[in-house]
């Protein structure tokens, strides 16, 4: 390793570690809040991160704190209780946020009990196909578009992707029909580029744990959907997400994208039960991947649907214009556009039901204008 390169590690490594939260009274001011930060800084090296719910606020303590500052926090005027942190991700952690996360985007909420649906092809081809995908996204109700112009293949003589024109193919479909778009960044140096035509930035399966690339999208704000590895734990997931939230990125989401088992009927097979350990063990939106987490265009709907009723905050769903001509193998997944309205009509029905709420119209064409191609 040479020098610099040494001096870039350590510069990216994370400084210290969440080893207690205090958890303050309800009823409690911003100034108490300010006094108790000012205790907790007062040992040196230490940082305190705010963190206010509806209810009441959390402050996470990261570095390493005198033995004695816990009892002294935990005798202090509005601190109800002082918890230490034992899990290997805090900040991704439900223990430090109570609260669910909701991430708003051009006045589109991804979070909570909303419920989004991000549509379009596995990747960007043309103009002409991707401006005609998203005005079917729009027209169904969705909120975003996806479309990979990068593409993480596994073979390498496989189609790559458009690439940079594609970013600006699939942002002027998303500005000319109103809709937010997503797409999948696959190395550091990339990240800047997309973030400036992408809402969101997705980071693909085989890429959860690539760190640099975390590293690097926890340097900047925009939203990203992190993919989990198809054969991470839940805990390695998380720790995945603690990466780019170390860095100061809060904005991001989990997405199940089915995971590799012994079953080959299936391409994936989409854990469920995710969903619901995700939320109670994270505050951060849990999006659903039915498309790669079956592989099969029948099983996208009835996958959706349990994804919807096990608590997702949002779907990713590949849809397609003419799916037996898609430059990716995706296809065979990929829903035919009359197929994807009739399930997010479904899902209108379905959400209220189940406590969502599934605004289908929450992107006004104006928020896009200011957009910069
Ligand atoms: C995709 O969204 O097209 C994709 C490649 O997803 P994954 O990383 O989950 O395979
Ligand atoms: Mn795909």
């Amino acid at each position: 390793m040479t020098i610099a390169s040494f001096a870039q590690v350590q510069a990216y490594q994370y400084k210290g570690e969440i080893i207690m939260i205090v958890i303050t009274k309800p009823s409690i001011t911003d100034e108490r809040i300010a006094e108790i930060v000012a205790v907790i800084e007062r040992n040196g090296g230490v940082q305190a991160h705010v963190s206010k719910g509806t209810d009441r606020t959390v402050i996470g303590i990261i570095g390493k704190a005198e033995p004695t500052l816990a009892e002294h926090l935990r005798q202090m005027k509005g601190v109800e209780n002082v918890i230490k942190i034992s899990k290997s991700y805090k900040l991704a952690s439900r223990d430090f946020h109570p609260d669910d996360t909701v991430i708003d985007i051009k006045g589109v909420k991804i979070g909570g009990d909303n419920l989004v649906v991000m549509g379009g092809p596995c990747a960007v081809e043309t103009p002409e196909q991707i401006d005609e995908i998203a005005r079917l996204v729009k027209a169904a109700g969705g909120q975003v578009l996806r479309g990979g112009a990068f593409k993480p293949r596994t073979g390498p003589y496989s189609f790559q992707g458009v690439g940079v024109e594609g970013l600006v193919m699939m942002a002027e479909a998303g500005k000319k029909h109103g809709l937010l778009t997503i797409t999948e960044v696959m190395t550091p140096e990339y990240v800047d580029v997309c973030a400036e035509y992408a809402d969101i930035l997705q980071v693909g399966t085989r890429n959860m744990q690539n760190f640099d690339l975390l590293r690097k999208l926890g340097t900047i704000q925009t939203p990203v959907l992190l993919k989990r590895g198809f054969s991470a734990t839940y805990d390695e997931f998380l720790n995945a997400a603690e990466y780019i939230l170390a860095g100061g990125n809060p904005n991001v989401m989990l997405c199940e994208r089915g995971i590799r088992t012994f079953e080959t009927y299936t391409r994936n097979t989409l854990d469920l039960a995710a969903i619901p350990v995700l939320q109670s063990l994270s505050h951060l939106p849990v999006i659903s991947d039915p498309s790669h987490g079956t592989g099969r265009r029948e099983l996208v709907e009835p996958m959706a649907k349990a994804s919807v009723a096990a608590g997702a905050n949002g779907l990713i769903i590949e849809m397609h214009t003419d799916p037996d001509n898609s430059m990716t193998g995706d296809g065979v997944q990929s829903l035919f556009p009359d197929q994807f309205a009739k399930l997010l009509k479904e899902l209108e029905q379905l959400a209220p039901l189940l406590g969502k709420r599934f605004d289908t119209d929450k992107a006004p064409a104006e928020a896009f204008k200011e957009w910069k191609i």
